[in-house]
């Protein structure tokens, strides 16, 4: 079993170091809201992340954003004991995460960036996809602990290639989300019922994980967050955070993003008009079907 320091216990962090008390490993815990640290049964909380970094195998992040992680390791990078491994969960941008690695490397440190999909109820049940940048050497011996927390562990490359593939996922995801929303709308406008709708596209080449499996129009699919107000789930605040990253990427790599800054756009209108950052990325529906909120 693994000594593990562990940084960052908010809403994903908490029910990953869960996991990991759960099986077995034996946790040093640091947050700097101290409630989130009693949280943890089991670990250890410590008074600074420093303490966390010391006398450790593994050190795992998940914090809010790049700068978030740049300074956290910045502090920290003198306290590892030799050959611990660093493993930053966070959804950052992929020059950040390039940025600590290269900085770890100079420590003789092996790290990598481990951005997750799968949200809240994935980090619970242990059942996140990790997406990882990073050596093959790093990723064999962080597999054992990135298997307890995830159902799928996926090399996309080297150090920030982890990044990059979040990036480009969650900017399809917003895409894909906000077309079904303006389908569905459409439909809706016309006569339709969206439940109807929505069958038939599943069942037609329309079919897409928004629609089939997170149906954003309220009462068409129950357990999803259109149907209980757009409470929990992936919130509009980190699914925009998520797109402008995906828009410093596209920047970085001259790359062109149409559908990508539209949706971002969309989502940006969708954050401020309705004040609705905090809930369900699924809510995008509301720009185009603003009546809904008045049933
Ligand atoms: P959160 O805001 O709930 O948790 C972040 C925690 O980090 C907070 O408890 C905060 O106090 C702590 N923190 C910040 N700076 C710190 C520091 N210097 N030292 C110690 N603690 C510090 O965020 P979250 O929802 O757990 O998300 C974490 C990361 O995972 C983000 O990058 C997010 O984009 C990503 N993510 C979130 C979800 C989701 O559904 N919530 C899904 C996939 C990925």
């Amino acid at each position: 079993m693994a000594t593990i320091g562990f940084v960052g216990l908010g809403n994903m962090g908490g029910h990953m170091a869960r996991n990991l008390v759960g099986a077995g490993h034996e946790l040093k815990v640091f947050d700097l809201v101290p409630e989130l640290m009693e949280s943890v049964t089991g670990a250890a909380g410590q008074a600074s992340a420093a303490d966390t970094a010391a006398s450790v195998d593994v050190f795992i992040s998940m914090l809010p954003a790049g700068r978030h992680v740049a300074g956290l390791y910045n502090d920290v990078f003198d306290a590892f004991a030799p050959n611990t491994l660093l493993i930053d969960c966070s959804t950052i941008d992929p020059e950040t995460a390039r940025s600590v690695a290269q900085q770890a490397e100079q420590h003789g440190l092996d790290m990598l960036d481990a951005p997750v999909s799968g949200g809240t109820a994935g980090a619970e049940a242990g059942t996140l996809s990790f997406m990882v940048g990073g050596s093959d050497a790093a990723l064999a011996r962080a597999n054992e602990l990135l298997d307890v927390m995830g159902a799928n562990i996926f090399h996309a490359g080297p150090s920030g290639a982890g990044q990059i593939a979040k990036v480009c996922n969650n900017m399809l995801l917003a895409i894909h989300m906000a077309g079904t929303a303006e389908a569905l709308a459409l439909g809706v406008n016309n006569g339709l019922d969206p439940a109807v709708l929505s069958e038939i596209m599943k069942q037609s080449s329309g079919g897409n994980w928004s629609l089939n499996v997170y149906n954003p129009y309220p009462g068409v699919m129950e357990g999803v967050p259109a149907s209980r107000g757009y409470a929990g789930g992936f919130l509009v605040d980190l699914m925009t955070k998520d797109l402008d990253l995906a828009m410093d990427t596209a920047a970085q790599s001259r790359s062109s993003v149409p559908m990508g800054s539209l949706a971002k756009n969309l989502y940006r209108v969708h954050q401020q008009n309705h004040d609705s950052g905090g809930l369900d990325f699924s809510s995008i529906q509301l720009l185009y079907k603003p009546d809904l909120n008045e049933g």
